[in-house]
């Protein structure tokens, strides 16, 4: 089941990838190109053409040809955001950079946001070894928009750094530098339900020299190399280890016994909650317990000699 599961992850993620592809060749037949440019990959080299899509941080889509519509583009600088869905989760991020929009201040804390699916966990193979940052969607740098919870998902430490560090480090350099305007707008790519983002696709255009100097449409992919994600959760391993997750078996009544104990967690036997033994217990030691009597057998709890639970 564990691996089923994760094949069923990955093969979800692939088909995603696919579709991306397969409108990425649509809309190059729809659109067009608005900048020019050299397009290629940014892939190492190393990787060569059908391997696997977990191993880039990330690909083009529709040629690198961000797909802004003329009445989207403007020189004045903007940003604007989603509300978040009905499951906590962030929408698109889009803005007009321009250098009145960059932060003047110092970056304050923004560890009391906690984005869709967000876990605090550490792994050794993670660099700065938290799995998960909180990801603006539109870098601080950019935007100046710090703990806005609008802005901000649970991205891995490679979508932040490998995935999109770069592209807004291009687009900042590019203002401060001309003092022009780049339109840029990143929209997390939410599989069903998910609670973690698949990825981001982030597309960005210089608007007075119309795309000479910044251009781009990408995707991102949320992913860790070495860790495995649920993304419907955020629950995440290492890389070839299975994911443990509780057995839910059925009981027989008579395994299920009255569901109602108590247990004292010192001497590890369970009681009848009138049981004077467990009435008698410190308050420390004892916890109500409700559910099939083999259970507690099954994780190393004995019935009371006394009251026979
Ligand atoms: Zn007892």
């Amino acid at each position: 089941m564990n691996l089923g599961m994760k094949e069923n992850l990955s093969g979800i993620r692939k088909k995603k990838i696919r579709a991306l592809f397969a409108a990425a060749v649509l809309a190059a037949a729809l659109f067009l190109p608005a900048c020019s440019g050299p397009t290629e990959t940014n892939a190492p080299s190393n990787v060569t053409a059908g391997s696997s899509p977990e191993a880039v941080p990330y690909i083009e889509v529709n040629g690198n040809v961000p797909e802004f519509t003329e009445d989207e583009i403007t020189a004045e600088s903007f940003e604007q955001y989603a509300e978040l869905d009905a499951l906590g989760r962030c929408g698109t991020a889009f803005a007009c950079v321009g250098q009145d929009l960059m932060p003047t201040e110092d970056r304050g804390s923004i560890g009391q946001v906690k984005p869709s699916g967000w876990h605090t966990v550490k792994y050794d193979c993670v660099d700065g070894k938290y799995l998960y940052n909180r990801c603006h969607l539109i870098g601080y740098q950019l935007s100046g928009e710090n703990a806005n919870e609008q802005n901000l998902i649970t991205g891995t430490r490679y979508l932040n750094i490998d995935g999109m560090l770069s592209f807004e480090n291009e687009i900042a350099d590019y203002v401060k530098e001309t003092g022009n305007h780049v339109m840029y707008r990143v929209t997390p790519e939410f599989e069903g339900d998910n609670l973690v983002a698949d990825g981001v696709q982030m597309e960005a255009l210089s608007v007075e020299d119309d795309g000479a100097g910044v251009c781009f449409n990408v995707f991102a992919y949320n992913i860790q190399p070495g860790v495995e994600i649920d993304y419907a959760t955020g629950e995440s391993w290492l890389s070839g280890e299975t994911k443990e997750i509780e057995e839910q078996r059925e009981y027989t009544d008579e395994e299920k016994g009255t569901e109602d104990y108590m247990i004292n967690t010192s001497t590890k036997k369970f009681h009848h909650p009138d049981c004077s033994s467990i009435i008698n217990t410190k308050e420390e030691n004892k916890e109500s317990f409700n559910g099939p009597r083999q259970w507690l057998i099954e994780n190393g709890y004995e019935p009371c000699g006394k009251c026979k639970p």
